[in-house]
């Protein structure tokens, strides 16, 4: 049967009643072809036909030739459009000119350099342009380094490796950096939040070092579809960006399916198992020879689904199969080769096959839940759907709010993608590690500015002060003996994180992650429950001093949920934002943060089964935030409006809870970040303000932009919370959009109420369906 026929056949599968919210038709695109550009070399065109590729797709000849006019390049266009082509093109043909051109790759991860470097060979290899291409990290080994150095024509890493161990170590270098004309980034969406304002700093550190060598290199990105590609490029380097986005590769039809389990707790808004469903879907799939690949959430989800899918199809046992961080490498490849040979039926995989991991195509791709960006969705869906063949992509919601919002709203997956990624390369904690990894390296000249960072005078004095530097004929030398880039990990907040460590079998203790500063005491406070790769685990001890947790595997059907007392003091106020007679703020603030109670909340229906104190010390921290300020009179008029008779005190917290729940629910979908990463709270009575308020901070020291940038997006944001509070299953109010709210008003109407009234006051339309 065709895909059509099979969309059918589901939708009219009693078993699958009432669950397919919609289904959109994407319709494939021919494609675009253009000339190579004059100015590519006619032995590297006609290598490049010999390898069957007769003419370029329009992209990648745009791209290629803004590259050979020198010019930074961002190519943005989806899975397998033939992006690297962009970027390697260049480099052999500078290369051809200059014997001497050298090249650094960088990928995000070792993985997915090791599995370019490939790649990246086998093409050159192909045009016979005999480079030597080489990845250099942490494995390495020792007899290699001293030729990757000396020889590599193209060096393959990641940001880690840059950073400790190659810049540290410049003067092995030098034909590196001497005769370095291109830098390529790829997936460089991913560059965002904290990991993406490291690596803008540890480019600073990188053109520092090349033009000490006297290099100028060219930076060719590639990256999934964002909001804000040129933007994020520009930011991370400080160099402007020619941005080509007009995807000239072909592709098949697309059927996306929204896929909703059925409800089974009305008041709590809860849904049914989104694994169990999908189990059902697969079988289904699998029973009518669709080659499919599952994506999860966590590799526990994995394995569940994998278990639950042979225990469906024990016919197909031998041909599902999971794949995810923690197998071995050869597992890993056999897996991939029997994907790219078509000898499995079913994988199913963590994030770790979205990226450009060479698999070939599925014919369907199933994502369990929303991967945490809209970038990920069609990545993940980009895995189904060989060029010229109908694909077919589901999207299963869980019972999460920003799931049933996505479920819902599925224009923002396809139509429009609003989600932008944000770095602060500025933020001074970041810098002033940097900063110290950069006076290492070379020493400072007095007023040197640092990449287009101009203050760096107070930072190096601060650094003599300490006696990490110290001052010499009008340079900054490194005094300590410590090597300072090894203390700074790129992926995690400032030093000082709390280990957590796992004695559930004695004598085996192991350490299973971190947990920063700043989140420890809501995360892994005595008695919580800390959740590592979806396994529970009970913190019998959090020794604050020595800065670990020690915890034990449990299982539980319950979780906890700290709650803190947060006092906020304003240290510099931005500019008010004139958004139409609404009262809103930004501005640098102290935060004082003391955890004190906790809650245990059942998994399946959220109810509230106990609490228990919290002692642990406050915290201060400084970063940037937001606040919306409401008028008492307008909550005291909504909440008149909704409630009969006298209106019950404390229907203003109840309210602006409500109000800071969804919008920390809806934001992530405007900005690329964790939720964790922006905090919304509510106020009765803003002791900074006095006003009833909903306010919003960075949840990382120094601030990732993410309040500034929440604040320019509030009309959408607050259309999007009031969508999803409208559009939740719920009767009164639920984990799913309001939060759980205990009051006496009806919540869910008055908050979207408010929203609505707020909306006007921005003057903006609330363009929502009427109830
Ligand atoms: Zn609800």
């Amino acid at each position: 049967m065709n895909t059509e026929q099979l969309i059918d056949y589901i939708q009219n599968d009693s078993q699958f009643d009432g669950r397919i919210q919609s289904v959109r038709h994407v319709p494939g695109r021919e494609a675009q072809f253009a000339d190579f550009p004059p100015s590519l070399d006619p032995e590297l065109v006609q290598g490049v036909q010999r390898l069957g590729i007769s003419s370029l797709y329009s992209h990648q000849s745009r791209a290629i030739e803004a590259a050979l006019d020198g010019e930074n390049t961002v190519v943005v266009t989806p899975t397998a459009s033939g992006k690297s082509l962009t970027y390697i093109l260049p480099v052999l043909q500078k290369k051809r000119r200059n014997p001497l051109s050298r090249s650094l790759f960088l990928f995000p991860t070792k993985a997915l350099s090791q599995d370019q470097m490939n790649s990246v060979q086998s093409l050159s290899d192909g045009l016979s342009a005999g480079m030597k291409i080489f990845t250099f990290d942490g494995d390495t080994p020792a007899t290699v380094r001293t030729r990757v150095r000396e020889a590599g024509d193209i060096v393959v890493t990641n940001p880690d490796m840059l950073h400790s161990g190659i810049m540290p170590h410049h003067t092995s270098w030098i034909k590196l950096f001497e005769n370095l004309d291109f830098i390529v980034i790829d997936e460089l969406h991913t560059y965002r939040g904290v990991f993406g304002s490291h690596l803008a700093n540890v480019l600073r550190r990188l053109f520092r070092i090349c033009a000490f060598y006297g290099s100028n290199p060219q930076v060719l990105c590639a990256s999934a579809t964002i909001g804000n590609p040129g933007e994020l490029a520009e930011k991370l380097t400080g160099r402007p960006f020619t941005l080509v986005n007009e995807s000239g590769s072909p592709s098949g039809d697309k059927y996306f399916v929204f896929y909703n389990p059925p409800l089974v707790q009305k008041e709590l808004g809860v849904r049914a198992s989104s694994l169990k469903e999908a189990a059902k879907l697969g079988a289904s799939l699998l029973a009518n020879g669709v080659r499919t690949i599952f994506f999860c959430r966590s590799r526990v989800r994995v394995e569940l689904l994998s278990t639950y899918l042979k225990d469906r199809c024990p016919q197909y046992r031998d041909r599902i199969k999971s794949y995810r961080g923690g197998y071995l490498p050869n597992e890993r490849r056999q897996i991939e080769k029997d994907l790219r040979e078509g000898n499995l039926l079913a994988v199913v995989s963590t994030n770790a096959l979205e990226l450009g991991i060479d698999i070939g195509s599925l014919e369907a791709s199933v994502s369990l839940g929303y991967p945490g960006s809209i970038a990920s969705v069609l990545q993940q869906s980009g895995r189904a759907g060989r060029k010229q063949q109908t694909a077919l992509s589901f999207f299963i919601a869980t019972s999460d709010g920003t799931d049933q919002y996505l479920v819902q709203h599925p224009e923002y997956i396809l139509d429009r993608n609003p989600e932008t990624a944000q770095i602060n390369q500025d933020n001074l904690v970041i810098l002033a590690d940097h900063i110290k990894c950069a006076a290492f390296e070379l020493p400072f000249k007095v007023n040197e500015s640092f990449g287009d960072f101009p203050a760096t005078k107070e930072i190096l004095d601060h650094l003599v002060d300490s006696k990490v530097l110290h001052i010499n004929r009008d340079k900054y030398h490194w005094e300590s003996d410590t090597y300072p880039a090894s203390d700074v990990s790129l992926r995690s907040g400032p030093k000082e994180n709390f280990v957590i460590i796992d004695v559930t079998d004695t004598g085996q203790e192991k350490v299973i992650g971190e947990v920063d500063h700043f989140s420890a005491p809501l995360l892994i406070h005595q008695h919580a429950i800390y959740i590592h790769q979806g396994q529970q685990y009970y913190v019998e001890d959090l020794l604050w001093d020595d800065r670990q947790a020690r915890v034990r595997k449990i299982n539980v059907d319950y979780y906890t949920d700290a709650h803190e007392k947060v006092e906020v003091s304003i240290l510099d106020d931005n500019e008010e934002k004139s958004l139409e007679n609404l009262d809103v703020r930004s501005g640098e603030v102290l935060l004082r943060r003391k955890a004190v109670l906790f809650k245990k909340i059942k998994l399946e229906t959220h109810e509230n089964t106990g609490w228990g104190e919290i002692h642990l010390p406050e915290l201060e921290m400084h970063t940037q935030a937001g606040w919306i300020l409401f008028d008492q009179c307008l909550l005291d008029d909504v909440a008149g409006q909704v409630v009969e008779g006298s209106v019950p005190s404390g229907h203003s917290g109840a309210m602006l809870a409500a109000i800071a729940h969804s919008f920390g629910i809806i934001t992530p979908v405007y900005i690329l970040c964790d939720r964790a990463d922006i905090a919304f709270r509510s106020d009765v009575r803003s002791t900074v303000f006095e006003k009833p308020a909903v306010y919003f901070y960075d949840g990382f020291p120094g601030g990732m932009e993410l309040s500034y940038v929440a604040l320019d997006n509030l009309a959408s944001i607050a259309r999007g919370a009031l969508e999803i509070i409208e559009s939740c299953a719920c009767e009164a109010g639920c984990p799913s959009c309001t939060g759980v709210v205990d009051t006496e008003i009806p919540v869910k109407l008055a908050s979207s109420l408010l929203l609505r009234r707020f909306l006007q006051r921005m003057g903006e339309n609330a363009r929502v369906r009427a109830g």
